[in-house]
């Protein structure tokens, strides 16, 4: 049985592994998954949301939840700096990188 090392000849090393591997990246909330129920806008949840509730504590006047599917969605976007202030913290706070701004 051959050992598999990392080595660069086929681009693959520890830190390329490492760079796929890290959770942010792979959970980064992509636009092109978002739920239908949100709002046009830049502030966007995906469907990674695991329904912590961290956002709609956070950031109630935006984010609200689909109680039939058990995830947060953007009901209005953020209409003032503190609104927008607060999706920014529910956004980097996410534990799951579920919502995203394509802004
Ligand atoms: S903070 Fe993220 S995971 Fe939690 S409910 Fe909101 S979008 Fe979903």
């Amino acid at each position: 049985m051959e050992n598999f090392r990392f080595g660069s000849k086929n681009g693959c090393n520890p830190a390329s592994v490492q760079r796929i591997c890290r959770p942010n990246q792979i959970n980064m909330a992509d636009a092109a998954n978002k739920y239908s129920d949100n709002v046009e806008g830049k502030f966007f949840v995906d469907d990674q949301c695991i329904d912590c509730d961290l956002c709609r504590e956070t950031a109630p006047a935006n984010f609200k939840r689909n109680d039939d599917g058990g995830h947060s969605y953007l009901y209005k976007q953020p209409e003032s700096p503190e609104e927008e202030a607060l999706c920014q913290e529910a956004m980097d706070g996410c534990p799951v990188e579920a919502i995203g701004n394509d802004g």
